[in-house]
């Protein structure tokens, strides 16, 4: 996918006019928007449950050099081979190193947004290997050669008989379209990937520093098998994923799921401490986790937007933004979509390719209402867009300001300018919308409003 904000605006213009599309994802969503607004009952209180997580998130961000020492210490010491990687250029290299050791063929992978960010399918399929995803959604993307179009719901623009007629197309296999046989088609075909594959790779949800663990939490019982199945397991996290304590995870997996999924838990929740032991009846051979810096250690120095890190991605502040409900997941061009995506893209991949994202908003709110850990989601989108005039600011539109200074400074300039808006305003209505039209651009998309009859000024004054 580009990256260009040309990319970015036909893309946007093409789904924001596709109407089956918007109604489709509308309708996804409302289902999802109920269930969530029921499970939050559950908490005693959502909002304490927010200013917890987020104060335990903050701790461990701000500590997060001792957390990590204390997670690996303890993997390394049941016997997990622990990667450190700062690039995703050197995570690639890492896990590609780990299959050529074992001589693998095959992998396994069940969901992990991290592999989508450091592009690891496409790297593992350049070094001859063959990929299976196994999450249902993310294996639907996978045969359409695309990307996830949401952080948690992979395939969720696809309707039924669209998969339906892929899975004719890709296995020569669909039933029907009903959910229960779909399923069972993709089944058959990953339990035999399961068996064939000599490595199985995860991602995860939190890693605990003090007991050192990893927690996966899933719904369909794929990452389960992904780990007991291959010999050997290899898992990538981001570092921003680690909570200091064991008992963070009694907040976190029902808050997890709730804004996830609107669920009360998810229905699987593993936590992984290491490889085999003997005795043991199942379980891999050996684990290595790869720890993934890849900019992030530079969004911790960031004291503004450090809070970013925070993010557990559970997707909720997609759903609740009205440009990512019209735009969809695809137009973003990135690994994370939504406001999380807009926010940290630009630091993750750079702050002048990336800018435009931060300008695609609203800057409504609902996505920092919405999130459970209190990301101030709306404001770093302006810091962004300041960020980025600031250290690259465009001629026309810094002309554009010192004019507007100087005429809202003199009240001589402001009286002229009113003047030229009320002689212009019928002038514009006759070439309104014709090549002409000097504010084409503008009123494309927007209503350009009316002069008031009069100023406040003058309304004052004439008030008496
Ligand atoms: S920013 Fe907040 S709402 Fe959005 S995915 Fe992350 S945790 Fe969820």
């Amino acid at each position: 996918m580009g990256t260009s904000v040309s990319e970015f605006k036909a893309r946007a213009t093409e789904k924001s006019g596709d109407l089956r599309h918007r109604q489709f994802i509308r309708t996804a969503l409302r289902g999802y928007e109920s269930a969530r607004d029921r499970r939050k009952h559950a908490f005693q209180s959502w909002e304490s449950a927010r200013t917890a997580a987020a104060a335990t998130k903050w701790q461990a961000v701000n500590h997060l050099d001792e957390h990590l020492i204390a997670l690996t210490g303890k993997l390394e010491a049941r016997g997990t081979k622990v990667h450190w990687a700062s690039t995703a250029a050197q995570a690639r290299e890492i896990i590609t190193q780990i299959l050529r050791d074992k001589n693998a063929r095959s992998v396994i992978k069940s969901k992990s947004m991290t592999s989508e960010e450091i592009h690891l399918n496409h790297a593992l399929e350049a070094a001859g290997f063959v990929v299976v995803e196994s999450d249902l959604g993310e294996f639907i993307v996978q045969l359409r050669h695309e990307t996830p179009y949401h952080i948690v719901f992979p395939s969720m623009h696809l309707q039924r008989g669209e998969i339906r007629e892929l899975f004719q197309r890709e296995l020569g296999n669909a039933p029907s379209d009903t959910p229960e046989d779909l399923t069972m088609v993709a089944r058959r075909v990953m339990r035999q990937k399961y068996l064939q594959a000599e490595v199985g790779f995860t991602g995860a949800n939190f890693a605990i520093a003090e007991t050192g663990m990893i927690s996966i939490t899933e719904n369909e019982g794929n990452s389960r098998l992904t780990s007991a199945l291959p010999k050997t397991m290899v898992t990538l996290l981001g570092i921003e994923k680690v909570l200091p304590r064991f008992a963070d995870l009694a907040l976190f997996l029902p808050m997890l799921a709730t804004a996830g999924a609107g669920q009360p838990m998810t229905c699987y929740n593993t936590m992984y401490s290491g490889p085999r032991q003997p005795g043991e009846p199942d379980g891999p051979d050996e684990w290595h986790v790869v720890l993934l810096d890849n900019r992030r250690t530079e969004l911790l120095a960031d004291a503004e937007q450090r809070d970013a890190l925070h993010c557990i991605r559970c997707g909720a502040c997609l759903n609740v933004c009205p440009i990512f409900r019209n735009v969809g997941g695809h137009t973003y061009g990135t690994t994370y979509s939504g406001p999380v995506g807009s926010v940290i893209t630009p630091h993750l991949r750079g702050l002048q390719e990336w800018k435009h994202l931060s300008n695609a908003s609203s800057l409504c709110g609902a996505c920092t209402e919405a999130c459970p850990v209190k990301i101030d989601l709306h404001h770093h989108l302006l810091q962004n867009r300041r960020n980025a005039a600031t250290a690259k600011p465009a001629a026309l539109e810094r002309l554009a300001y010192r004019a507007l200074g100087v005429v809202a400074g003199d009240p001589k300039f402001w009286w002229l300018a009113k003047k030229i808006g009320w002689l212009a305003q019928p002038l514009h209505a006759v070439v309104e919308g014709t090549a002409l039209d000097p504010a084409k651009a503008w009123t494309k998309t927007r209503d350009l409003p009316p002069m008031p009859k009069e100023s406040f000024k003058d309304w004052w004054r004439n008030r008496k």
